[in-house]
């Protein structure tokens, strides 16, 4: 018998046509994130087995437990036949160091062949249990352990233990975004959920050098690579908005900074998502959070953009997203206290009703194509590298 690791997939397998581009997505992306482990991957339609170095089954689940597309992750064991003394002497071995009081067996058998049904099977296995264990008893509705046992076309499957994937669709399955990534809670965590619907993320990140600091580049830098570990790669653009912002500071009414910033930042955003290949920006805005994420806001700033923004957070409450961010592993980081540009220049009153025609108005007191274009010639990609360490220290 061999110990192993059974993969149940997510929400794909509802896919029919495309099923083979999700499961091969998936298998690539295991491959990639599992490069160093030296584990071998067979699939069907129903399951992915991972065999690998019985040393490393630990440091294999850990990383599992980062990858969309995974429902369930099971260590369990394989048997090459169905012998039924086979299937109880694994069974033996697979109790033998864990203590429970109750539980139960529950058997699939997908070969119909096979002479016992299921509720046969289940009964003969908890017998077994019940002189192997002795002091325990079945409890078939709430039981501290479940033995499963699935009798597959060649195969035999016994597994107790079971942990819960990150769900959604493989990374890459759904194309590209380009993530609007600042150093605040939010927009790290819309990353988050744009991934788990299987859209690779690139990002790009605002710096405004020497109102911004060093500190908070890096910041944003370690954020991205936090989000790496969900996708293995990611490559983050970071675009020097010094002279854009400090004219929109000298050149516009200070109600409006913010709102004609953000159009700036979505112009820029939408050029590169269309050099990267990305067909949308997502960002990490709220409705109502600040002044720039009122519904006349929000159109205002969306104005000047054709490609489609995906605002994954729209509609959750801070307490949510601090949640959410606590458990993806950026909370920690976004919350050290380097300021990003826009809270560097925020007005007193910004306007939260802000008038397209006044946006335009103003937009014309500078030459804001020629130092967007800059902008964008200059900037700097930053490819992050895959750190082992990484895993190690967020997980
Ligand atoms: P907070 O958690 O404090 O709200 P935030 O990053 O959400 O931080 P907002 O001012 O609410 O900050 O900005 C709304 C969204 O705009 C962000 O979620 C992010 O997607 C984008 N954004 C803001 N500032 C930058 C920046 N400097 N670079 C890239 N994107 C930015
Ligand atoms: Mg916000």
């Amino acid at each position: 018998m061999k110990k192993l690791i059974i993969i149940k997939y997510g929400e794909m397998t509802t896919k029919k046509d495309n099923i083979g581009l999700f499961l091969r997505t998936l298998k690539d992306n295991i491959t990639q994130a599992l490069v160093k482990e030296e584990v071998n991957i067979i699939y069907d339609t129903g399951r992915m087995f991972l065999y690998c170095n019985q040393n490393n089954f630990d440091k294999v689940v850990e990383k599992l437990q980062c990858i969309f597309g995974i429902h369930e992750i099971i260590i369990g064991y394989e048997l090459d036949d169905h012998n039924q003394k086979r299937i109880e002497d694994a069974l033996k071995v697979m109790i033998q160091n864990i203590t429970f009081n109750t539980f139960k067996v529950e058997t699939k058998r997908s070969n119909k062949n096979y002479p016992l049904k299921s509720p046969e099977i289940s009964k003969r296995l908890g017998g077994l249990v019940l002189k192997e264990k002795t002091g325990t008893s079945v409890d078939v509705h709430h039981p501290e352990v479940t033995i499963h046992v699935e009798i597959r076309l060649e195969k035999a499957y016994l597994y107790i233990e079971k942990r819960k994937g990150l769900g959604g669709y493989p990374v890459g399955t759904l194309g590209k975004g380009l993530l609007m990534l600042s150093g605040g809670i939010d927009s790290p965590v819309a990353g988050y959920l744009t991934m788990k619907r299987g859209v690779k993320i690139e990002a790009i990140y605002f710096e405004s050098p020497p109102h911004t600091s060093q500190e908070a580049k890096n910041k944003v830098q370690s954020l991205a690579k936090i989000l790496k570990k969900y996708q293995n790669t990611c490559v983050l653009h970071i675009v020097n908005f010094t002279e854009i912002q400090e004219s929109i500071y000298k050149n516009i009414p200070h109600e409006y900074l913010i709102t004609i910033m953000r159009r700036m930042m979505y112009r820029i955003s939408e050029r590169i998502a269309k050099q990267r290949k990305c067909k949308i920006i997502v960002n990490g805005e709220s409705i109502g959070q600040v002044a720039s994420q009122t519904l006349t806001s929000m159109n205002a700033i969306n104005q000047v953009v054709q490609i489609p923004v995906i605002r994954p957070l729209a509609c959750f409450d801070k307490l949510e997203i601090i949640k959410l961010a606590e458990k993806i592993g950026t909370y920690q980081t976004s919350i050290l206290p380097y300021e990003d540009c826009c809270t560097i220049f925020v007005p007193e009153h910004p306007i939260i009703n802000p008038e397209i025609k006044k946006c335009e108005e103003f937009e014309k007191c500078f030459p804001y194509e020629e130092l967007i274009k800059e902008a964008i010639e200059q900037h700097e990609i930053v490819h992050i590298e895959k750190e082992e360490s990484i895993y190690n220290d967020l997980l």
